[in-house]
């Protein structure tokens, strides 16, 4: 089974979610402004924790359980793109996204990092989005472990389940 077998059924919840934003006028050709437009976080949408300016999602490919993605709302691909408040603000949901996999999960360390641009391994270039994940000691190298079938021992709902509960406090 491929990956893209794996998650079908969670990727509807992407299409449903795309439908709305047509409706609404959004671009629906980028995935993370359809995620933006989603409304409020749910196990449904993804999204564990949605501010004014950032949003913390669920990868729907991850390297690992409790993979997360922070993603500025407004629709933009570099980081000198930012406002100063963007800026920070990406920032201090990256801390907190740090924080809630590190109680969620106790993991030896973490990744947290950026692709910019499709070269660096970026699979959706146009939006800028930081990724932040869990590491154990002896697990596979995250960035060549970049195709094929991966075991992810945790289904996205039970992923989301923990990554809300540890999010700490505004
Ligand atoms: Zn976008």
């Amino acid at each position: 089974m491929t990956l893209e077998q794996l998650w079908a059924g969670w990727r509807h919840e992407y299409v449903t979610a795309a439908g709305a934003a047509e409706k609404a006028g959004i671009d629906d050709g980028c995935v993370f402004c359809r995620i933006a437009a989603a409304g409020p976080p749910s196990a449904d949408n993804a999204v564990v924790w949605r501010g004014e300016l950032t949003l913390a999602v669920l990868n729907a490919y991850p390297y690992a359980s409790g993979h997360l993605l922070i993603v500025p709302v407004r629709h933009l691909s570099s980081l000198d793109e930012l406002t100063a408040a963007e800026s920070a603000d990406l920032w201090e949901t990256t801390r907190k996204a740090a924080d809630a996999i590190g109680r969620a999960y106790d993991p030896d360390g973490l990744n947290i990092g950026a692709n910019l641009g499709r070269a660096a391994g970026a699979g959706i270039p146009r939006h800028l989005h930081l990724h932040a994940l869990p590491r154990w000691s002896g697990d596979t190298n995250f960035m060549t472990a970049v195709a094929g079938v991966r075991v992810i021992p945790e289904s996205l709902p039970r992923s989301w389940e923990q990554l809300h509960d540890a999010w700490p406090p505004a």
